[in-house]
């Protein structure tokens, strides 16, 4: 029995000392697998890069798994801001990006149809003017959602933009809301910086550019959950402006048309004058011819029957009056006619002239405005819109004569610490330096659009991949080289890019989808290069 017992005892010790060594041997490769992703992952992000440096920190010093464990979960959430950010590189238009921030809002139950309805004006609105009326929306349904008793509170936002799901999203809100008070009052930066992409890649027109800066500057310093619904109430207010500012220069064009309009009606009229004169005319002088050759047969006849030259000298006199008279009268009626005929003339181009120097004006007017609706203000560059219509027609005349055309799309890279480390100002700076140094890189033909936020796209005609690629490397091994200077620092700025060359079954799209498939890789290789998507 004790033999027994003995034997049990010391196989159960044995057992243990397996199972603590193993347990130390996994433990080992925990650590040492830790460090190798730690290390994997070092220099993609500056925030993760500090949350692993104090996860190597607590490996080598040995730490507990109890303190492992918090700084494993800064690192998972530093993992999840990135990810984050990088779904936000998805939205480069403000539709997407407004979709993207809808569905990462955590909504009481009861606003979620709301919710639904508006995600679908979003994804419909092909024109900014369209995103005017659902902005205002979205501002009340924040509005309803913060409200206590919707039971919204200090929730509203999951996880500052894409819910990463799981269990996690869920611990975290909780998390969140003990803290309620403290995201009431403190103002959030990502919230602030949402509203300034979603400024920026809305591009409103140049006219708007003092009212849009000033609150992005106001937006810079962050926001509170209780004022992003003014906020986003401000952006629909702006593109409100914008949209009326359109009106009105519909009504001028309108106006001008009506004038015109009222112009040619009045050239018609004259037109109709003198024909209505000429006809007069034509009918007087049948009229007078009529008279003379009656007056002349009368004479004539006069002069065969006459015996007493008295009476036919009398008679003949006579008839020479009446001719004379009809004469005078056509004349006369000829010249008033004339007259009035002159006199519609004279006004009729006096109307002319004023429309001409309305029109020329008015055309004026909208060269310059179609100048501020194609044109970026910050950059000087085309912005999207003339992007649009430019590369629709380089790929007609692409196509017709079969010529090759590539497509580049440029990324500044990691442009988000530029902000954060100086701010959004120094970043408009930076913006403008890079916008003039990739101008000056390129050729005559080349066309080159901001097209949107940090991100150029160049449209090469008469450009094979391989033209391409040298003249893209030439410029991005030219911003490399260049430095830029904010407050006394040197900045070095790196782009990346993505190029493509037009397919026989390409449209603009695809072609567009192809170099920015190009750009990921770009990026995902580690930046500060080309990457080709193949044809
Ligand atoms: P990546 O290398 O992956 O492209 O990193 P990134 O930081 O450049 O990319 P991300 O898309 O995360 O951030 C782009 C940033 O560019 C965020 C946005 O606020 C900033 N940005 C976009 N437009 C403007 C602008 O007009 N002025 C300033 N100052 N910043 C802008
Ligand atoms: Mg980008
Ligand atoms: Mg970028």
């Amino acid at each position: 029995m004790a033999d027994d017992w003995k034997q049990k005892y010391l196989a159960n010790l044995d057992r243990q000392e397996r199972a603590e060594a193993a347990w130390q041997a996994t433990e080992t490769l925990l650590r040492q697998g830790l460090t190798r992703v730690a290390l994997a992952a070092q220099g993609v992000d500056e925030r993760l890069d500090q949350e692993l440096d104090a996860l190597r920190q607590a490996i080598r010093s040995g730490a507990d798994v109890g303190q492992l464990e918090r700084v494993i979960e800064g690192v998972a959430d530093a993992v999840v801001r990135l990810d984050e950010q990088r779904s936000q590189q998805v939205a480069s238009n403000p539709q997407a990006l407004l979709i993207h921030w809808l569905d990462s809002l955590s909504l009481p139950r009861e606003l979620r149809s709301r919710a639904k309805t508006l995600r679908h004006h979003f994804a419909e609105a092909d024109d900014i003017r369209q995103m005017e009326q659902p902005l205002y929306e979205l501002a009340e349904l924040v509005n309803s959602a913060l409200k206590p008793e919707t039971g919204g509170g200090g929730g509203l936002i999951k996880r500052l933009f894409g819910s990463q799901g799981g269990t996690k999203a869920s611990d975290r809100e909780s998390g969140r809301e003990d803290a309620g008070q403290q995201v009431l009052t403190n103002a959030d930066p990502l919230l602030g910086e949402f509203c300034i992409q979603l400024l920026d890649t809305l591009s409103l027109p140049a006219a708007l550019t003092e009212q849009v800066e000033s609150l992005k500057d106001r937006l810079a310093n962050g926001l509170a959950e209780h004022a992003i619904a003014p906020a986003l109430h401000a952006i629909a207010d702006l593109i409100s402006t914008m949209r009326r500012q359109m009106e009105a220069e519909n009504h001028e064009l309108q106006d001008f048309l009506r004038q015109l309009t009222g112009r040619l009606q009045d050239l018609d009229q004259y037109l109709a004058g003198a024909k209505t004169h000429h006809r007069a005319s034509v009918d007087s002088s049948r009229e007078l011819d009529a008279v003379v050759q009656a007056q002349v047969r009368h004479i004539e006849s006069s002069v065969d029957q006459a015996e007493d030259p008295q009476q036919l000298k009398a008679e003949i006199q006579q008839r020479l009056e009446t001719i004379l008279r009809h004469l005078d009268e056509h004349r006369e009626s000829d010249e008033a006619r004339q007259r009035q005929l002159e006199e519609q003339l004279e006004h009729l181009n006096q109307r002319v002239r004023e429309m001409e120097k309305e029109g020329e004006s008015l055309r004026q007017r909208l060269r310059e405005k179609h100048e501020q609706a194609v044109r970026d203000p910050l950059t000087g560059l085309y912005n999207r819109l003339a992007y649009d219509e430019r590369i629709v027609q380089e790929f007609a005349r692409a196509k017709r004569y079969k010529q090759p055309l590539s497509l580049a799309v440029l990324d500044i890279d990691r442009f988000k610490r530029i902000n954060d480390s100086y701010g959004h100002k120094a970043g408009d700076k930076a913006l403008k330096i890079i916008a003039d140094r990739v101008r000056n890189n390129l050729r005559e033909t080349d066309f080159l659009a901001r097209y949107g936020g940090e991100e150029f796209v160049i449209v090469m005609p008469e450009t094979g991949l391989s033209d391409g690629l040298v003249a893209v490397e030439k410029l991005r091994k030219d911003v490399s080289q260049s430095q830029f200077h904010y407050q006394g620092t040197g900045v070095a700025i790196t782009v990346s890019v993505g190029l493509a060359e037009m397919r026989e079954d390409d449209n603009p799209e695809t072609l567009f989808q192809r170099a920015d498939r190009a750009l990921y890789k770009a990026k995902d290789g580690g930046r500060d290069r080309t990457c080709v998507e193949e044809k």
